[in-house]
């Protein structure tokens, strides 16, 4: 379906955006504050039962469990976003976070030769707030995007969370569909006329030529903890404390386990985290922009293999315990870039990862700022500013954040992809967001 320009569209964003400050999961502390008492949850009782019955359990099986179990898990019955939630992301922050990515998807389509049609596809799309913002640029750059067949395709586990995207995207509820052979569980047509479809899994999504974004997803998937002990790596399990009734805690594995093959040989450091899932996910963007070109924008807090311990909970805005309460609060780690860049390896480019305050200037904030401030009145500059000051300072999320984007590697070397149906010049210029903003 092709994106018509919609007349008024204004320049601000109608969306309540989060009244700042709250907690964003990028900023972590030490040492975690335990809640007063130990809460026996339903996923704390269901934890013990199955350690009890076949042993104690990986880091990885613990944060799926917690995460994502269909019955109790944390992500699939609330709303944990925002203000009353238990934690704040940039989009929730600020309309100009989605705008500005919404200017990169343009402005690669167009690099890479301007296809017929395009997917979105994003992971973990939380409220919706981000794809809204950036169908909104896609709507008010209508006259660019004219005759190219766009479909929005979002990969959600959470039901409670794909019913509040439903309503942000196309203002409607939509009903879940029970069809057991299909992968689609709901679908319908956005505000602006787009067919939008929602999955489970990435595996579902059809591989057309796509743009692929992950803001905040690959940080909640599972990671597997190791540390290097005299007698070589051994593993983090979660085991249920024999001094201390319903109290579950780490331990070392005695002996090695089959995750261990993820770690590297020359692996200096003396604990690390490793991700299987991110690294699957990775591999399957990788093959698909690879096959049938597009591209993927990664953004997240993490570290180019360098950090050690940086598994953490979430509640309420503060940090919380892993192991208490467990289905209570956010469980996250932070991203290792270096094993993505690995992932991607022989199929696809990789770029960055670049700090969010560098991609952000790149892509130009400053100039989108202005034009705001300048529309606003004193309340709203107010936000404005202050969504700018979290978004850009280096103390808070201007140097957490990275961008990270995967690309075909005829996008940077000159040529369109084979699958491009359009025949088009080389395609030399620079990838938006990862250089300095030239103004031509
Ligand atoms: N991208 C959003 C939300 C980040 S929170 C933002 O920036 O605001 C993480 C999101 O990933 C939520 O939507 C959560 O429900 C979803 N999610 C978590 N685990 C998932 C999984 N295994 N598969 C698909 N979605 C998942």
């Amino acid at each position: 379906m092709s994106v018509l320009a919609r007349g008024g569209v204004g320049p601000l964003c109608a969306a309540a955006r989060a009244v700042i400050p709250c907690l964003w999961r990028g900023k972590y502390f030490s040492s975690g504050r335990e809640p007063a008492e130990n809460q026996v949850t339903p996923m704390l009782r269901h934890l013990i039962y199955k350690i009890k019955a076949t042993g104690p359990i990986t880091v990885a099986e613990y944060m799926k469990e917690v995460l994502t179990n269909p019955a109790k898990g944390y992500y699939v019955y609330r709303d944990m976003l925002g203000e009353k939630g238990d934690f704040i992301t940039s989009p929730e922050i600020s309309q100009i976070f989605g705008e500005l990515l919404g200017i990169w998807f343009i402005s690669e389509w167009m690099a890479a030769g301007k296809n017929a049609a395009f997917q979105l596809v994003e992971l973990g799309p939380g409220r919706g707030t981000l794809a809204g913002d950036i169908l909104r640029v896609f709507s008010q750059l209508g006259s660019v995007l004219k005759n190219c067949d766009i479909s929005i395709h979002l990969v959600e586990v959470s039901e409670k969370l794909s019913e509040i995207q439903a309503l942000t995207l196309t203002e409607e509820k939509v009903p879940v569909e029970r069809n057991a052979g299909s992968p689609v569980y709901m679908k319908g047509v956005t505000k602006s006329g787009i067919p939008i479809s929602w999955y489970r899994d990435l595996h579902d999504v059809p591989r057309g030529y796509s743009f692929y974004l992950a803001h905040e997803f690959l940080d909640v998937l599972p990671v597997h903890k190791f540390q290097k002990t005299p007698r070589g790596w051994r593993e983090v399990v979660i085991d249920v404390d024999p001094h201390v009734s319903d109290k579950l805690r780490f331990v070392l594995a005695p002996c090695v386990t089959p995750a261990e093959v993820f770690i590297q040989r020359d692996e200096m450091r003396d604990h690390v985290e490793v991700c299987p899932e991110a690294g699957v996910i990775v591999q399957e963007l990788s093959q698909r922009i690879a096959l049938a070109g597009g591209a993927a924008l990664i953004a997240d807090y993490g570290h180019d293999g360098t950090k050690t311990d940086t598994f953490r909970g979430f509640c309420g805005h503060k940090l919380h315990d892993v192991l208490t309460a467990p289905g209570t609060a956010d469980l996250t780690a932070d991203v290792d870039f270096s094993y993505l860049r690995r992932m991607a390896e022989g199929q696809v480019a990789s770029l960055g990862p670049i700090k969010q305050q560098t991609f952000l200037k790149n892509m130009g904030i400053d100039v989108r700022l202005k034009v705001l401030l300048a529309k606003s009145d004193e309340p709203a500059r107010q936000q404005l500013l202050q969504g700018y000051d979290m978004l850009m300072n280096p103390k808070k999320m201007g140097e957490r954040f990275n961008f990270f984007a995967l690309l075909p590697h005829q996008r940077l070397h000159g040529r369109s992809h084979p699958m491009n149906a359009r025949p088009s010049k080389p395609a030399v210029s620079p990838v938006a967001g990862f250089g300095e903003l030239a103004w031509q």
